[in-house]
């Protein structure tokens, strides 16, 4: 089964098969996505400056090309069994952190087999809305990651300074970027401006 829960840019996805995930039990938190400028935007507009620059000043997450990379680990394990690596902030229960705090990709990425599995090829309604606000949610984030690329590459063309200046502008370029997404409207992501979701 699949349930959206639509939010505009902070939709999430579930799926009654990452329960018992074929990949087995780290499912996809094994590898994790990247924190990318939207990301960055988005946990920042939602309170994280502080908490991001915690978590790089730990280790946990690290500058990359396009954004931040978060550290996988191989926990202990008493079994003696070689441990695989996954998300530093998977544990015992799955995500040890807020969806607000996460990369959007993921509260709305699902894979194949789970759509699969929450009945698309029957054409279930859920499993189809849910498709179409994935793919929105991918368009949406990859255009504006593209755009902030830009942005950031001419502001500074050797790599932004990981401060809380630089951390508040992406905020409030996220900000600007979603208010666009919003007035423009997208019928699969914000349903209280179009109708077309209940
Ligand atoms: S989305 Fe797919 S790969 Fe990821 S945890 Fe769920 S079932 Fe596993
Ligand atoms: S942040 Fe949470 S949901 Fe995302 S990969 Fe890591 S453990 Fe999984």
């Amino acid at each position: 089964m699949i349930r959206l829960e639509l939010a505009g840019a902070h939709t999430r996805l579930h799926s009654t098969l990452c329960s018992a995930c074929p990949q087995g039990p780290t499912g996809c938190c094994a590898s994790p996505p990247g924190v990318e400028w939207s990301d960055i935007g988005r946990i920042v507009s939602l309170g994280g400056a502080g908490w991001l620059l915690e978590q790089m000043a730990a280790g946990t997450l690290r500058a990359g090309p396009r954004g931040l990379l978060i550290l996988r680990v191989a926990p202990h394990r008493s079994d003696g069994q070689a441990p695989s690596k996954r998300c530093a902030f998977h544990g015992p229960e799955g995500c040890t952190i807020p969806p607000w705090r996460r990369a959007a990709t993921c509260n709305y990425y699902i894979c194949d087999d789970a759509f699969a599995h929450g009945g698309e090829l029957r054409g279930d309604p859920a499993a189809l809305a849910g498709r179409e606000a994935h793919d929105a949610l991918v368009d949406l984030y990859g255009n504006w990651d593209l755009e902030l690329a830009d942005r950031i590459h001419a502001a500074w063309p050797d790599g932004p300074p990981w401060n809380q200046d630089f951390l508040h502008w992406l905020g409030r370029e996220y900000a600007r970027l979603a208010a666009r997404a919003e007035s423009t409207g997208c019928p699969s992501l914000f349903p209280t401006k179009t109708g077309t979701h209940s």
